[in-house]
């Protein structure tokens, strides 16, 4: 879950256009507009655009402020991810496929006794894939992604945490179908006595329930009108031990994502290597995947982007000079030097505490 900072959440800053132009709209600051923002005006309104522009007309006592930083920093566009993007993983994606990705493309189809589960949760130990997974099921079910890490709600918008969590599930619902991806869901859900816990958090987690449980309220009702809402929160966690029993219990999937298995490893070594030029054989192959046992997926990239630096390392100074086509393949001797230092960011022990989760509370499948 902690993702390092080169593979953050690079699409963040990408803000959707329709928030830009209603900044821009009611914003007023502006006396002359620059000619980028001349030129922006004068871009057709998209689809998007409208139906943004149409949701802030009637906010509903939702916090406009609110609402507008939902849509530039929760609301996550473009450099999608596919399923194919993420290796191995086949029990979770088949299990996100039924959970979310079927009943979002097909509502006729689930409704009823097949009425679809309004909350999922990942957990797992970090690095596994658990965000690139969410961000795969936004894609496949075409659903508008938000993506906030619970951490933040409860430190960097204190204060305005409530508002935003309130702007939060309107605008999911407004702009349904819509999966809220809850990053470090254990740091909102987490079971502290009462008497300890910090009042702001508590009203926080209490709005967050509050709020997801009307969404399923909400939809009981809409289906029989025959109209399904689809919003689902999809929670990530590196500590599911952390989440209180009430708010686990309301996960209705509780999906283990453990770490790669060798062929997991093999398809990501071969997937992260395929523009790469190496020669190692076959053997050397095999004992790298046996060597990797217990690394995670982010150690895996880790670990490879790091051998791959193994042979303009070794040019020193001479790097400046020489050509592409005379820099040699990357070997097996990278890996082995680059193992030195970097190693599985998970213990044994860590493991175990998992594992045990999973068989007493996980989700079978
Ligand atoms: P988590 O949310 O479980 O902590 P992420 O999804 O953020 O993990 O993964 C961190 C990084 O590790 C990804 O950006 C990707 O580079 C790599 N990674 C992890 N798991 C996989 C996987 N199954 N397939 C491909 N890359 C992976």
């Amino acid at each position: 879950v902690h993702t390092p900072p080169a593979q953050g959440r690079p699409a963040q800053h990408q803000q959707p256009q329709g928030a830009k132009q209603i900044l821009n709209a009611s914003g007023g600051r502006q006396e002359s507009p620059s000619p980028e923002q001349q030129e922006e005006e004068k871009k057709p309104l998209t689809e998007w655009d409208k139906k943004v522009a149409e949701i802030m007309k009637d906010l509903r006592g939702v916090d406009e402020n609110a609402a507008k930083q939902i849509l530039n920093e929760i609301v996550v566009q473009g450099d999608e991810v596919h399923w194919e993007d993420i290796a191995g993983l086949e029990a979770a994606k088949s299990s996100l496929k039924e959970t979310v990705v079927y009943p979002f493309l097909r509502p006729d189809l689930f409704s009823g006794l097949r009425e679809p589960a309004r909350g999922m949760l990942l957990f797992g130990p970090p690095g596994t894939g658990k965000t690139m997974l969410a961000r795969a099921v936004a894609t496949e079910s075409n659903s508008t992604f938000f993506s906030i890490s619970a951490s933040s709600l409860t430190s960097k918008f204190l204060g305005e945490s409530e508002k935003l969590v309130r702007a939060l599930f309107f605008m999911a619902k407004a702009l349904a179908p819509s999966i809220i991806f809850v990053d470090e869901i254990d740091s909102l859900l987490s079971q502290r006595s009462d008497s300890g816990e910090h009042e702001a958090s508590r009203r926080i987690k209490n709005e967050f329930l509050v709020q997801w449980s009307d969404l399923a309220s909400a939809a009981a009702g809409r289906e029989r009108e025959g109209d399904v809402q689809r919003v689902l929160v999809l929670a990530a966690t590196n500590l599911p031990w952390g989440i209180d029993e009430a708010a686990r219990r309301r996960f209705v999937r509780r999906q283990y994502i453990p770490l790669p298995e060798i062929e997991t490893r093999e398809a990501q070594f071969t997937k992260l290597l395929a523009a790469q030029r190496t020669n190692l054989s076959e053997e050397e192959r095999k004992g790298l995947l046996q060597l990797t046992e217990g690394f995670s997926g982010s150690d895996i990239t880790a670990l490879t982007k790091d051998a791959a630096m193994g042979p303009l390392r070794a040019l020193g100074d001479k790097l400046l000079t020489t050509s592409r086509e005379d820099i040699r393949p990357i070997g097996y001797q990278d890996f082995i030097s680059s193992l030195a230092f970097i190693r599985p960011s998970v213990s044994k022990e860590g493991l175990k505490a998992f594992e045990d989760w999973a068989a007493e509370y996980g989700s079978s499948g």
